[in-house]
C-alpha cells in the first residue's frame, strides 16, 4: 500500500431520480431513518479517504450542508458543489473542484452499501492499475441486441460483468480523459467514468470485485431491498 498519497472521493447526488416517482430526489429519501446519501458518506468518512467532494443539485447545496454534512458531522466533506445536467457533467465539476488529489474515487450517492473491504480492494487496484471500476460477474446471460430488439451477440457469461461504483482513477488521468471528451467527442453517450477513459485514452481499465449488495437505489422496489439489507 502506498503511503503519503491523497485519496479523494467525489460523491454524486445531483440526479433528479425521475424513475423513483417521488418529489424528493432518491438520494434524500429515508432508509432506516437516515437519508440514502448518508450511508455512502459514512463509509468514506470512516475510511482511509482524505477528503470528500459532494456534488448535489443546483440550489440544494445549503440543504445538503446543514441537513446532511453538519447534521451527521461529516468532517471530510470539504466542498458541496452544484452538479450539471448529466451525470458526467456532475463528475467533471467534481474533478475541477479538486486540488492536490492523487487518486479520485467517483461514487454514486445512490449506492449506500459500500464498505471498508470494498474500498480497500478499490485502493489496491488503483494503486497497481491506475484506472479501475467495481463490478460483479453477471448472474444472467447478457445479450447484445440491435435497434429492432434482435439478438446480435451472446458473449460468454464468464466475460460479462455488471458495473458499479466506486470507479477510481489517477487524478491527472481522469481529468485528461474528461477534458479530451468535452473537446473531441462531446456527443459520446457516456454511462460511466470508465468509458471515458476507455474511449479517450489508451489506459486499460481493471475491474475489481464490488458486491452484489452494492445496488443503486433507482426505482421504488430498490428501497424495499435496501431496507431488507439493513434489517
Ligand atoms: O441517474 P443515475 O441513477 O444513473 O445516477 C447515478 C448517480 O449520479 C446518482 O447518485 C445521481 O444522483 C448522480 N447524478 C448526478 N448528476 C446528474 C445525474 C445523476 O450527480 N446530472
Amino acid at each position: 500500500m502506498q503511503e503519503g498519497k491523497r485519496h479523494v472521493a467525489i460523491v454524486l447526488a445531483a440526479g433528479k431520480g425521475s424513475r423513483m416517482k417521488s418529489d424528493v430526489p432518491k438520494q434524500y429519501l429515508g432508509l432506516n431513518g437516515k437519508p440514502v446519501l448518508y450511508y455512502a458518506l459514512r463509509a468514506f468518512e470512516d475510511s482511509f479517504i482524505d477528503e470528500i467532494v459532494l456534488v448535489t443539485g443546483a440550489g440544494q447545496e445549503s440543504y445538503c450542508q446543514s441537513e446532511i454534512v453538519e447534521k451527521y458531522g461529516f468532517q471530510k466533506v470539504t466542498h458541496v458543489i452544484a452538479g450539471g445536467k448529466e451525470r458526467y457533467d456532475s463528475v467533471y465539476r467534481g474533478i475541477c473542484a479538486l486540488e492536490g488529489a492523487d487518486y479520485v474515487y467517483i461514487h454514486d450517492g445512490a449506492r449506500p452499501f459500500i464498505d471498508a473491504a470494498l474500498l480497500s480492494r478499490a485502493r489496491e487496484t488503483v494503486e497497481q492499475y491506475h484506472a479501475c471500476a467495481a463490478g460483479m460477474p453477471s448472474k444472467d446471460t447478457i445479450k447484445l441486441i440491435d435497434d429492432q430488439g434482435f439478438v446480435t451477440e451472446t458473449p460468454q457469461r464468464k466475460y460479462t460483468w455488471t458495473i458499479q461504483t466506486p470507479q477510481v482513477f489517477d487524478y491527472p488521468l481522469i481529468r485528461e480523459a474528461y477534458e479530451r471528451m468535452y473537446q473531441d467527442m462531446p456527443s459520446l453517450q457516456i454511462t460511466d467514468d470508465a468509458m471515458v477513459v476507455e474511449t479517450m485514452l489508451q489506459t486499460p481499465v481493471k475491474l475489481y470485485e464490488g458486491s452484489y449488495d452494492n445496488i443503486k437505489i433507482t426505482t421504488p422496489e430498490d428501497l424495499i431491498v435496501a431496507e431488507a439489507f439493513l434489517a
